[in-house]
């Protein structure tokens, strides 16, 4: 089999500490790579991530921290691999834009582009936001103001190099209405390609006066424009250890405020470049927190970490996934977090594993052929439906199909009265009870990606024989 599946997340800008939202695209992408690892194999499978670490915001951000750039960038990427270690987000690699393998790939992309002859020099005047490290035409201000930052961008004018990206707005068009290049869900699709048919401008891809950047080749005075140098992380970490390279990407998850970037500007760079376009570019929406856009201000920016230390990696997780649809805005909040907590997770989950394992050691002394009850046992309509969400980005319904099985079993115990059955009639509390154990069993394996700590404990405990009763999966939340 020659399938490969290559996927990468946006890199995040380290000028200020992971939050919640960084978290929900990471994880998203971590349990699409762990899916696709179960189906092609883990060999087939290459998962990247990483941190942006250029431009004049970092800068700044070192400097009003009062630490060194180098130290900071070392200190706030440490940071964000920490929190997904915690998350147990486990990519192939941590990419960041300051390695030095990264600064080659950007050096010689550029020098080809230029070389291929389309780059040109030119003046560029216009509505610079800090923030956003992009300029905005007029017409996208609201009152004048950044549209995401509500703050007034600078005017700047200023000597830059220019990358074609009139000469493929054609090309790309095609290919984005052909889906050669897909974009998900339709509706960013139809955005992009109403963007398109606008026409869209040259793009500089050098500033003159940021000094934290990569210097661009062949005029050392101008350093690469952020963007374009993030962009390239994904030709660069396309190569891995081995030298294998994975470029073109199958899927890159991004948020809905970088779609311009990444369905325009980034074909236009690899087009330039000679390289081809990655095939798909998956586009989630904002989360929100108790109804309120994260912000220091409203003092609602979550730390995961703190979720993970209460709650676990998994209950985290699963809230993420669970609670908003994937390409759709959302609202997440702690106490979100521990009604699925209670309710789904220990209350539906673990008491089903608990009940279960508790009565199978105490009457049927742990015994359990796993070959019996075949004909209860063919899940596999319902792990078809299941793949075919997780394929398709729609995690939040692959959880509840999932968890369409976790309440048909509890019912089971309970409509059985599986406590009573053990005492009257054994042949058939067996029966049952292999069959139960056959369900948890499916929805283990199918939980594996997006809860990979419970579904691997499940799962082992079941692979024991005789059977006992499991820990409890949940553990009651203390002080809370
Ligand atoms: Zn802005």
């Amino acid at each position: 089999m020659t399938e490969k599946f290559f996927i990468t997340t946006a890199i995040d800008y380290i000028n200020a500490k992971p939050h919640i939202g960084h978290a929900y695209e990471k994880v998203a992408a971590d349990v699409l790579a762990r899916f696709y690892s179960a189906k092609y194999g883990r060999d087939r499978v290459r998962f990247l991530t990483g941190t942006d670490e250029h431009g004049s915001k970092i800068e700044k951000a070192a400097a009003a921290s009062g630490v060194a750039l180098k130290e900071f960038t070392d200190q706030t990427a440490a940071q964000f691999s920490f929190a997904w270690d915690q998350l147990n987000i486990q990519p192939d690699r941590l990419i960041r834009t300051t390695d030095a393998d990264h600064i080659k790939t950007v050096e010689d992309l550029l020098i080809k582009i230029k070389d291929n002859g389309y780059v040109y020099e030119g003046e560029y005047s216009g509505l610079y936001c800090v923030s956003c490290e992009t300029f905005y035409p007029e017409k996208d201000l609201i009152d004048g103001l950044c549209p995401i930052h509500k703050t007034k961008p600078e005017l700047v004018t200023e000597k830059n190099w220019f990358l074609k990206v009139s000469e493929f707005t054609g090309k790309i068009k095609e290919s984005i209405e052909k889906d050669e290049l897909k974009i998900w869900p339709v509706e960013r699709k139809n955005e992009i390609l109403s963007l398109l048919e606008q026409g869209f401008n040259d793009i500089a891809i050098s500033r003159p006066n940021v000094k934290w950047g990569i210097p661009l080749p062949w005029d050392k005075e101008q350093t690469v424009y952020v963007w374009v140098d993030a962009l390239i992380n994904y030709v660069t970490g396309a190569k891995d250890e081995n030298g294998k390279d994975w470029w073109p990407a199958n899927c890159h998850i991004i948020g809905k405020d970088i779609s311009k970037f990444h369905c325009i500007i980034w074909p236009a760079i690899l087009l330039a470049a000679g390289l081809p376009l990655p095939k798909e570019v998956v586009v989630h929406g904002y989360l929100t927190v108790g109804g309120e856009k994260m912000s220091k201000s409203i003092g609602n920016v979550i730390d995961p970490n703190d979720w993970v230390a209460k709650y676990g990696a998994d209950a985290v997780r699963y809230l993420l996934l669970r609670e908003v649809a994937f390409g759709d805005d959302g609202d997440v909040s702690e106490e979100k977090l521990k009604t699925r907590y209670e309710g789904e997770l220990a209350n539906g989950l673990g008491n089903l594993v608990s009940r279960v394992t508790t009565l199978a050691e105490k009457y049927l002394g742990g015994k359990y052929e796993s070959q019996k009850n075949i004909f209860y046992c063919d899940f596999s309509k319902e792990k078809k439906e299941i793949e075919a969400e997780i394929a398709n980005f729609r995690f939040h319904t692959a959880l509840s199909k999932i968890w369409e099985q976790v309440i048909i079993a509890n019912k089971i115990v309970d409509e059985k009265k599986l406590w009573d059955l053990a005492k009257s009639d054994l042949a058939e509390f067996s029966d049952v009870s292999h069959h139960l154990i056959a369900r948890i069993y499916f929805v283990a394996e199918q939980l594996e990606p997006f809860l990979p700590e419970s579904s691997l404990k499940i799962l082992d405990h079941l692979k024991k024989y005789p059977i006992i009763k499991a820990e409890p999966l949940f553990p009651r939340i203390l002080n809370s």
